[in-house]
């Protein structure tokens, strides 16, 4: 099946006003009053299927989750029923067979956090807000409106099932398959709790307090258990995964836990050496610059790099070095410089192999 955020031509992290007005804008285009095609017919179906899941924050975080989120709940019952029409009741395999339970797990949830690269030295906290289903406070997940309980099934007395002989070419068989009255749950909610319509929870906003640790980096989803969905009919809740993505920074670059940049330096500081007053993520810093300095030279600043994730110590700064050539000079200067070259005629450009692991791959690397 295609992607919804192909479909509708927006990035994973869309904003739901970008989703909203991609939508429109492929409406106007493909809408069955507009274009009477058959191609436009079948992507105007596509597009608004998307939609409806992609503006829907629930849907949108279940559908984020990817396939294997739904598959606890719809998946494995639907397995179960069809295990129990071919094996039910024949014993063996099913084992201990029961009425299922109304509890269940809640649904996993994905939020998107943004974090600056500075915030990932040191780590960053977050108040979140999060659309979730939290316990009903009426019933207190029993489903139940207050002082009733659940009455058990007329139809299958409690069992959850109901039993069938079949005959078939290999004589009778006993099948058993979930009673339709209860649902299998083998009791049946005469008065459910007004609050939330019998479910045991209700949808609710709720702040969730999130430390991020230091060292994290883009990509990386960490799990925060039980901060979830709360689950139907007073079940655990599902768990909560927090997907991270480092904000770009116009001067640090990172390579693991290495935060890299470029210094450019004078000519003059470059041939005399200098101590260059840097304004580094988390303070100023005083870079070495040794004389006869090279442009693509190095230099590393141990320890003032990114924080190692859930461990101590952090990586490097590691500083190139630019050497500017002055492009500006007046009078004075030209003629300090050609003194400076009068008495340097062995310096004469020589050639040498082209170096390509030079300059090119400390470029390469920074960006
Ligand atoms: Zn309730
Ligand atoms: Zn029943």
């Amino acid at each position: 099946m295609a992607d919804h955020y192909e479909v509708l031509g927006v990035s994973r992290d869309a904003s739901p006003d970008e989703i909203k007005k991609a939508y429109r804008r492929l409406a106007r285009e493909l809408h069955p009053d507009v274009n009477p095609s058959p191609e436009a017919s079948e992507r105007f179906k596509l597009v608004t299927h998307a939609y409806d899941v992609l503006s829907d924050p629930q849907q949108r975080q279940q559908y984020d989750l990817g396939p294997q989120a739904g598959f606890e709940g719809a998946g494995f019952s639907g397995f179960g029923d069809i295990f129990e029409t071919f094996f039910g009741g024949a014993g063996g395999g099913g084992g201990q067979r029961g009425p299922r339970s109304r509890r269940e797990r809640g649904q996993d949830a994905l939020l998107r956090v943004e974090v600056d690269l500075d915030e990932v030295i040191f780590g960053a906290h977050r108040d979140l807000e999060v659309d979730t289903a939290v316990v009903c406070e009426t019933c207190g997940g029993s489903c139940c409106q207050p002082g009733t309980a659940p009455v058990t099934c007329d139809i299958c007395h409690g069992t959850g099932s109901i039993q069938r002989t079949v005959r078939s070419l290999l004589g009778n068989v006993m099948t058993s398959s979930p009673c339709g009255t209860c649902r299998g749950y083998g009791t049946v909610i005469a008065t459910p709790c007004v609050t939330c319509q019998g479910q045991g929870r209700v949808r609710a906003r709720r702040t969730v307090p999130v430390d991020i640790p230091a060292g994290v980096d883009t990509g990386l989803r960490l799990q925060m258990p039980g901060s979830g969905e709360a689950g139907p009919a007073g079940g655990t809740n599902g768990d909560l995964y927090l997907e991270i993505k480092v904000r770009h920074h116009d001067v640090f670059s990172r390579d693991g836990d290495d935060l890299l940049c470029t210094l450019t330096v004078s000519m003059a500081d470059a041939v005399l050496g200098a101590t260059a007053k840097v304004k580094a993520l988390d303070g100023d810093i005083d870079v070495e610059l040794k004389p006869g300095v090279q442009s693509a030279d190095v230099i590393t600043v141990k320890g003032r790099g990114i924080t190692h994730l859930r461990g101590s110590g952090r990586g490097d700064l590691r500083v190139g070095v630019q050497v500017l050539t002055p492009t500006k000079l007046d009078r004075k200067e030209r003629e300090l410089i050609e003194q400076f070259a009068s008495r340097h005629h062995d310096d004469a450009p020589t050639l040498a192999r082209f170096q390509q692991g030079l300059f090119s791959k400390l470029r390469d690397r920074f960006l």
